[in-house]
């Protein structure tokens, strides 16, 4: 099982099972889609042969011409111009059908996986987006499944169409003239050999540009989230030699793609053109020697081209080959990341929690490589306790907090919840009786009440009214100009700190569980946020366990036990009193603050 590991380390050996597990993946998207797919291929037959049927019909036309043009002969070449205007409209339904339908299958596999890997993002825990970039992520979704459509519909087709054009243009060939037609094909191992050649390196260059072209996309989203920041420090001109880089970067890139691709595609149609050159100069030499006649020489041509028609679709494939292959390599890559978090087995749902806490000799350190943020941390919360747990910035406040959801797992020792083991407790159940109330809230695109809403989807109206007023928000909210309705764009950017933390807090209201963390803003808040929010934490407090990340003193003296966290875990834990009287890090802690 391949563990949530940076992409790169698995791209290495996941190359070799593109053959068979990888395939057989690929494969797999195409089963709700079957009887289309034959449809298609179907046509792609039929496509073929009237491709193929065309020439003979001219080649009898031309044959009645120089016959003579007795009466019967007219009436043949009318029949024969009928059939063959016959077979171009079968072939025209049959390339439609094939660029309509087959494009729409295609499309529709692509919207299958663009869905299997959504969720599958959605189940890859925090570790893994602590290790990627969003740019990177969204161009797997975007891009290129869609290079994967094309190859969807287009490969088998074209392998049909071209294998069948193929044949069946050499076996029409050898059976006019054996020798000129194994002259043609005298060319075919040096085009082999040239295609090989370039092939391989268009391969490496479309891989290198789908890398590219996901930094760009990666780069983009990083300026443009930071864009305040950005103005802010005008440093606009250090992200614009940054876009620069990732822009140069990818053009590079797409020079080395064009480059041989067009060595590839245009060296293919000079050998083609070559072989027309060598069936007219062949071919006349040919009549001269009385050995061919002239309609057998316009067939021929004609054959000739039907012949340059696989080529080309060839070069086609193999270029949409190589792109799919690349955009279902980087799907794949996410796709084999295994969710390191996930329901065990037998995970059991808890009801009716208490909301006790305990961790028992838990170490915790975020990468293999990094060094123990906890090492042997024991701790027990009581039911309905008020904990603040203070300490200095980057010490671990945050990272304790988020081992009881579960957002990362412990190296060792373990978390319980009510008595049982966090690992052994179903994720949803666990994570619905835990509220969040974190430092920088996320709101997402939409209204203030559909944001409140996030907390409990089939909250009515008044419950969410009822929310945000014991969340001190509602005469906030009725301030703004369309009140609970009032948009609040991409990441709630109209509204202030404060404001965001009360409508976090209202949200944690609405889902009403057992246990609430609190991270306090460590910014500095208005007034008015500072005593609003304090005064509904107490409110939302009651009846849960609560853990505050507490950085005011006003929060900390509420607290019926000050956990005291420093380099060597837990130093001293206790009421306000009883820590201040005891003179140690929290005694310190507190007179640097009232200092202040
Ligand atoms: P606090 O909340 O007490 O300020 P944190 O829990 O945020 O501290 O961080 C504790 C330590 O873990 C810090 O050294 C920090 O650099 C590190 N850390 C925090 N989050 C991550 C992460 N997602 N990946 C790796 N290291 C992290
Ligand atoms: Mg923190």
């Amino acid at each position: 099982m391949l563990a949530e590991r940076p992409l790169r380390e698995q791209n290495g050996r996941g190359k070799f099972n593109l053959l068979n597990a990888r395939t057989r993946k690929f494969l797999s998207y195409y089963k709700p889609y079957q009887r289309l797919f034959w449809a298609d291929m179907a046509c792609a037959f039929v496509v073929s042969v009237t491709t193929l049927l065309i020439p003979l019909g001219a080649n009898a036309i031309t044959k009645n011409i120089l016959a003579g043009s007795g009466p019967d002969t007219l009436t043949q070449i009318y029949g024969m111009g009928a059939i063959m205007l016959g077979l171009i409209l079968i072939h025209t339904l049959g390339n439609m059908f094939v660029a309509y339908q087959g494009h729409m299958m295609g499309a529709m596999m692509e919207h299958d996986m663009r869905r299997e890997l959504f969720d599958h993002y959605q189940k890859l825990s925090f570790g893994f987006y602590d290790e990627q970039k969003v740019g990177q992520l969204m161009t797997r979704l975007t891009n290129d499944s869609f290079d994967l459509a094309e190859l969807f519909h287009h490969g088998p087709e074209d392998i049909v169409i071209s294998l069948l054009n193929f044949v069946g243009a050499f076996a029409i060939l050898i059976s006019i003239n054996a020798r000129l037609a194994l002259t043609i094909f005298l060319f075919l191992p040096i085009m082999a050999v040239y295609a090989f050649h370039f092939n391989k390196k268009m391969k490496a260059a479309l891989r290198r540009s789908h890398d590219r072209i996901g930094d760009i996309n990666s780069q983009v989203e990083d300026t443009l989230s930071g864009i305040r920041v950005v103005k802010s420090f005008t440093n606009e001109t250090v992200e614009a030699e940054k876009f620069a880089g990732e822009n140069g970067r990818f053009l590079a890139s797409r020079r080395d793609t064009y480059r041989s691709e067009t060595y590839f595609y245009e060296g293919l149609m000079a050998f083609t053109q070559l072989m027309t050159v060598a069936v007219i100069v062949f071919g006349g030499i040919s009549i001269v020697k009385s050995s061919l006649d002239l309609p057998e020489l316009i067939t021929f041509l004609l054959c000739v081209g039907i012949l340059i028609e696989p080529i080309r679709r060839y070069g086609n494939f193999t270029r949409l080959y190589q792109e799919g292959v690349a955009g279902f390599t980087r799907f794949m890559e996410v796709l084999e990341v295994q969710p390191d978090i996930q329901d065990a087995d037998n995970a059991v749902e808890l009801d009716q929690v208490k909301g006790t806490i305990t961790f028992r000799n838990v170490s915790f350190r975020y990468r293999n490589d990094s060094g123990y943020v906890f090492h042997n941390l024991s701790l027990a919360i009581k039911a309905g306790e008020f904990v603040a747990l203070v300490g200095s910035s980057g010490i671990g406040k945050t990272t304790l907090c988020s081992l009881i959801p579960r957002f990362y797992e412990v190296n060792d020792g373990e978390v319980l919840l009510d008595g049982t083991n966090i690992k052994t407790i179903r994720l949803d159940s666990l994570r619905r009786s835990i509220g969040l109330v974190q430092q920088d809230v996320y709101l997402f695109a939409g209204t203030v009440v559909d944001n409140i809403r996030y907390g409990k989807l089939d909250a009515s109206e008044a419950e969410i009214v009822a929310a945000a007023k014991k969340a001190n928000a509602h005469g906030f909210i009725m301030a703004l100009p369309d009140g609970y309705n009032t948009d609040i764009g991409q990441r709630g950017v109209k509204l202030s700190g404060g404001q965001k933390q009360r409508l976090s807090i209202a949200r944690v209201f609405l889902k009403n569980p057992p246990v609430l963390i609190f991270d306090e803003a460590t910014g500095a808040l208005d007034n008015e946020s500072e005593q609003a929010i304090r005064d509904s934490l107490e409110v939302l407090a009651r009846n849960r366990t609560t853990i505050v990340i507490a950085h005011r003193l006003s929060t900390v003296r509420n607290a019926q036990r000050i956990i005291v966290l420093t380099e060597e875990g837990i130093d001293e834990q206790g009421t306000h009193e009883e820590l201040v009287a005891r003179g140690g890090t929290y005694a310190s802690l507190y007179n640097m603050q009232l200092s202040l």
